[in-house]
């Protein structure tokens, strides 16, 4: 017998009114592999609805591996493994029933490099996720507007939605891939060094958005800068990798007191640059 068909994406309708809310995020016990290559090992951390977390750490110590984890995108690269768990709220996305594409729809993500697309216009590269996503919207004028507000770009574009992507400063352009990412109105926001292309002004822009965003997605940013971290963080998570050792977390904590007086030695060093 023919095998039965694939169920068929479920339709979310996007109506008015407010986005959906802040989710926590709790990674239990998540390690990670690229074929026998072991990268991560054990993580475990809470990331508190409605809070920045920032992920810091060395270069190559599994951060963004991490953050490809929580919304689902590890799982791409064909030689990926992963065990444990990662919960949204008290639901655990890698449930059997979950499909990869849901879980990514509740779980926005904005890359180092901005990347709308450059031959569309603004107002397609926001609508964009929406498809992608199988999202159908009531009212896409409004949707477009509130995205482009949330991202703190919609005073500069209003009079030109019709214009290419591609033409805006890259401060713009990543603001353009927040908007997007805010388009399916997710509950958490992935942010993997946002800002490491951009001019300090551009920078400023978009910790003032992640301000921002904090009343209504729950928000984790990787960054290398550690005055950002101090500045946009509730907490932070600090990372490291051995010689030929998967990441761990060495500390977790507030990032006052992560700042001020961490537990390890070895946070103190990478955070006041001493490493
Ligand atoms: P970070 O973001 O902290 O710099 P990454 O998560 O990018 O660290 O990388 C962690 C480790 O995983 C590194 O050793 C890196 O080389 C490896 N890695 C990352 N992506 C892949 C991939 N697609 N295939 C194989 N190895 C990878
Ligand atoms: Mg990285």
């Amino acid at each position: 017998a023919a095998p039965d068909p694939a169920p068929p994406p479920r339709q979310i309708v996007l109506t008015g009114g407010a986005p959906a809310g802040a989710a926590a995020v709790t990674a239990r016990a998540v390690s990670a592999w690229f074929g026998d290559h072991k990268v991560l090992d054990r993580v475990s951390l809470h990331m508190p609805a409605n809070e920045v977390t920032a992920l810091i750490g060395p270069s190559g110590c599994g951060k963004s591996t991490f953050l490809r984890i929580l919304n689902r995108m590890h799982e791409l690269v064909p030689s990926a493994a992963l065990a444990g768990e990662v919960l949204l709220d008290d639901q655990d996305i890698y449930r059997a029933e979950v499909r990869p594409a849901q879980a990514r729809v509740r779980i926005g993500m904005v890359f180092q490099r901005p990347n709308p697309f450059p031959a569309m216009t603004i107002r397609d590269n926001v609508l964009a996720g929406l498809k992608l996503a199988g999202i159908t919207c009531n009212d896409r004028p409004s949707l477009l507007e509130e995205s482009l507000t949330r991202a703190g770009l919609w005073n500069e574009v209003r009079g030109r939605l019709g214009t290419l992507g591609g033409a805006l400063s890259g401060g713009q352009q990543q603001r353009l891939c927040i908007a997007r990412a805010l388009a399916i109105r997710p509950q958490v926001l992935l942010m993997d060094e946002p800002c490491s292309a951009l001019d300090p002004t551009s920078t400023n822009r978009i910790e003032e958005t992640i301000h921002e965003l904090k009343k209504d997605v729950t928000v984790v940013i990787v960054t290398h800068n550690m005055q950002q971290a101090h500045r946009v963080s509730d907490s932070c998570a600090f990372f490291l990798a051995g010689e030929n050792e998967p990441g761990r977390i060495v500390e977790a904590d507030q990032t006052e007191k992560m700042f001020s007086d961490p537990a390890d030695p070895r946070t103190l060093d990478y955070v006041s640059g001493r490493f």
